[in-house]
């Protein structure tokens, strides 16, 4: 039996199927009605079973497996140039750390007798849904922004899914998607009571930014790093930041590891926006530009100015006594450089993330003692 969906805000319950709101009537994002805690403490990493990658974790998830590589469990190494610890989330069967929320939400979409999904992305996220996609003999239509990397094109065109470039901004992009999932039989205002959009048009909104099956997915991240430092937390974690797929995972994670007692306490989730789309800096009251007051486009996995859980990343942020900064090009730039010299082939968007690291020590809000932990999220053979 496929979980129920509510708001956590007005508290309105959805039942499960294919035709479920993608969002709740009042606006909000839904959750899943069930939240399940593991029974009994984990065991130590190394008589810990993770033949089946973060599907190690399937008591903590409220989806059941369906559709899966055996993914996740990536490598956490040393990266003694940053005095840090980065965890390689692009050891991942498409290349990214979307793959976490992508074995999760076709599963879901499984369990829900799911026939397509649709997705909206500027690249990862849609080449991850489309292989999955595929993995589950499920038919895919990917909204791609008419500047898509080629490399991810290929990625959606070659799992037979069918990419769909929209010209305009990535939320242009958004749009046109979610007018396909509601179909005509929503009247196009669904934001008052009682007027859900319900997914009635071409099929299944597999959204990372909406889908409470993604998120389910992404917190196995912080599973992993408490598993890997022997259930422990680090004191901190700095991540990019766009709609925040794996900031608010991880804090999911990290909140259900401490509710459960298996850890003791929360580490710090710092944010990395790219100058000129930081929202949520500009919700802290930060700089959202580089220096020169410009803007960066390097960092196109994170160009996101409306994101559809902003409320939670700033709740997020608040309870963990986190952050989050804008980073420009040359920061971004100077950081991948570094990280292709030391062997970490991995794209601009998630360089930023190391860049912050040396911006959030020179400001004084991480320690020279502190134990860090950095996602490299996405890898570098995409970048074309
Ligand atoms: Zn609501």
């Amino acid at each position: 039996m496929a979980a129920d969906l509510t708001c956590p805000d007005c508290g309105t319950v959805y039942e499960a199927g294919p035709d479920e709101p993608w969002r709740c009537g009042c606006g909000r994002a839904l959750e899943f009605t069930e939240r399940p805690h593991p029974q009994g403490d984990p065991l130590p990493l190394h008589s810990l079973d993770t033949s089946e990658g973060l599907w190690t974790f399937f008591e903590f998830l409220p989806i059941e497996q369906h559709v899966t590589f055996y993914e996740g469990f990536t490598p956490t190494v040393e990266a003694s140039d940053w005095d840090a610890r980065f965890k390689l989330e692009y050891v991942f069967p498409t290349g990214s750390f979307k793959d976490r929320g992508a074995t999760t939400t076709l599963s879901r979409a499984v369990e829900l007798g799911v026939e397509k999904v649709l997705e909206d992305s500027s690249g990862n996220a849609g080449a991850s849904i489309a292989t999955y996609a595929a993995r589950a003999g499920v038919d895919a239509d990917i909204y791609v922004p008419a500047d898509v990397k080629q490399s991810k094109l290929m990625t959606i065109q070659r799992a037979d899914a069918r990419p769909v470039r929209i010209d305009g901004t990535r939320a242009d992009v958004t749009t046109a998607c979610l007018k396909a999932v509601e179909g005509d039989a929503n009247d196009g205002d669904s934001t008052g009571e009682g007027s859900a959009p319900y997914q009635t048009g071409e099929g299944w909104y597999a959204s990372h930014a909406w889908n409470p099956a993604f998120y389910a997915g992404t917190m196995t991240f912080a599973f992993e790093v408490a598993a890997q430092q022997g259930w422990t937390v680090p004191d901190a974690v700095v991540l990019p930041l766009g709609h925040g797929t794996l900031f608010l995972g991880a804090y999911r994670g990290f909140s259900l590891l401490n509710e459960a007692g298996i850890v003791d306490g929360m580490p710090r989730l710092l944010g990395a926006q790219a100058a000129g789309y930081a929202p949520i800096v500009a919700a802290l009251g930060g700089d959202t530009t580089d220096a020169e007051g410009e803007r960066t486009d390097i960092a196109d996995g994170i160009q996101i100015t409306e994101p559809a859980r902003g409320t939670e990343i700033v709740d997020a942020i608040e309870a963990t006594d986190g952050d989050a900064i804008a980073l420009g090009g040359d920061a971004i730039e100077t950081a991948l450089d570094r990280l292709h010299r030391n062997g970490f082939y991995v794209e601009p968007t998630c360089a930023i993330a190391p860049a912050a690291l040396e911006q959030y020590r020179d400001d004084g809000v991480i320690d020279a003692d502190d134990d860090v932990v950095v996602p490299l999220t996405g890898s570098g053979l995409k970048t074309l």
